[in-house]
Order: structure tokens, then C-alpha cells, then sequence
């Protein structure tokens, strides 16, 4: 049987809501709607869209910006259960994310183990926060992702994987269009139905341990 892969988004997903949303909400001075709208209607791109909101909030704003994003998360239920799960079948878990390091970085670090996590750099160097974009678009992609989940996955896959994607949003569609196994809620599901992927629903990380043990045949 081919070896099973998992590629998590965190953002909505790990996270039961975006944290990216929830720091603009609360730091971010006029103007970042239009940007979000821009992304969500994509007239602009999401790299774009993301790099502008940021660049509004001054550096100065760094470590309340952490302490906010730490206190403000809630994790959805059953993702360390989903690790210890996926440990015991040998299946690597891979977070991939649309987020930025310095928010992922110290909610993630409690939780494992992980194979990996991809997101999005941030330069605290300037007078407001720049974004850097490490996993940017290979050129199977021109949608100017800033973190390109379909890279990600070329990059990391070989012959006889399969490829499972957990998601929730705009970001994961494409990443869903590629996958063999799609675990898919909010947007996400609304969008496979559009795009006839098929995927499992999920509202709890434990949604996701029972339709995997079927699929790979383990019995808990
Ligand atoms: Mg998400
Ligand atoms: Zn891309």
C-alpha cells in the first residue's frame, strides 16, 4: 500500500479560527478590509494582499501582536490525539500555511510530533512588518500564492504517496485539486462540491483519526 502523507493547514483548520483575520481585527488601522476583499474576490493576489495588510502594523507592535495570537488561539479538538495517531501509523504529518512564522511558530511548538512546517517568513528589521515569502510558486504555479501549498507538495512528493490535505479555505483548493485523500470544512467544502473533489468533512481533529483508521485500514 503506498505510503500515506499529510499535508495540514493551520490557519482555520489546526486553529478553529484564522489568526491572521483576528490580528488585523485587532491591531490593524483602516484599510485592511479592502485588502482581505481584494483576496477574497481575488482581484489581487493573496501574497499581495497579505504583504499589504502586514506592512500596516508598525514593528513596534511585535511582541503584542505574539502574546495576542497565543491567547486569542484555540486549537480544534483532537489535534494532538491526530499526531499521536498519525505517529503510531508512521504517517508524517506536514503543516502548510498561508500564515506567517511568528504567530505559528509558538502555538505549533506545544503540539507533535511534526514532519515539518511551511509558512510564510517575517522581517522585524524595517519600521512596519515585512513579509517573506521562503516557499513562493515553482512554475507549475502563477497564482502568486506567497505560501504555494501545490509546490510544497511537488517538492516533498515521490512516487507512491498518497497525498491527504486537511483545509479550510481559498488556500487549499489548489493543494485539494492534487490530493488523493481531502479532509475539507467552511469554504473548502463548499468549493470541492464546486469542483466535484470528493472529500470527507470534518469538525473535529477525531473526525479525522476515524475516517483515516477505515481508509488505511487500521481499527483503533
Ligand atoms: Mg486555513
Ligand atoms: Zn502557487
Amino acid at each position: 500500500m503506498s505510503q500515506p502523507v499529510i499535508f495540514c493547514d493551520f490557519d482555520g483548520t489546526v486553529t478553529e479560527k484564522d489568526n491572521i483575520i483576528a490580528i488585523m481585527n485587532e491591531f490593524a488601522p483602516d484599510g485592511w478590509e479592502e485588502q482581505k476583499e481584494g483576496v477574497l474576490n481575488r482581484t489581487i493576489s493573496i501574497r499581495e494582499g497579505v504583504g499589504k495588510m502586514f506592512s500596516l502594523l508598525p514593528v513596534s507592535l511585535k511582541d503584542e501582536i505574539i502574546e495576542f495570537a497565543i491567547k486569542n488561539a484555540r486549537i480544534r479538538p483532537g489535534f494532538q490525539e491526530f499526531l499521536d495517531f498519525a505517529a503510531e501509523e508512521g504517517i508524517p504529518v506536514y503543516i502548510v500555511s498561508g500564515g506567517i512564522d511568528f504567530f505559528i511558530e509558538p502555538i505549533i511548538n506545544s503540539f507533535g510530533p511534526l514532519a515539518g512546517v511551511f509558512c510564510n517568513g517575517s522581517d522585524f528589521s524595517g519600521e512596519t512588518i515585512k513579509i517573506e515569502w521562503p516557499n513562493s510558486c515553482d512554475d507549475q504555479c502563477s497564482n502568486d500564492c506567497g505560501c504555494c501549498k501545490p509546490s510544497i507538495m511537488r517538492k516533498l512528493e515521490h512516487d507512491g504517496i498518497k497525498k491527504i490535505v486537511i483545509g479550510d479555505s481559498v488556500t487549499d483548493l489548489e493543494a485539494a485539486k492534487q490530493a488523493d485523500m481531502v479532509f475539507a470544512r467552511d469554504y473548502l467544502k463548499d468549493k470541492c462540491e464546486e469542483w466535484k473533489i470528493p472529500y470527507t468533512p470534518f469538525g473535529t481533529f477525531h473526525d479525522c483519526v476515524e475516517a483515516l483508521k477505515i481508509q488505511t485500514g487500521v481499527r483503533g
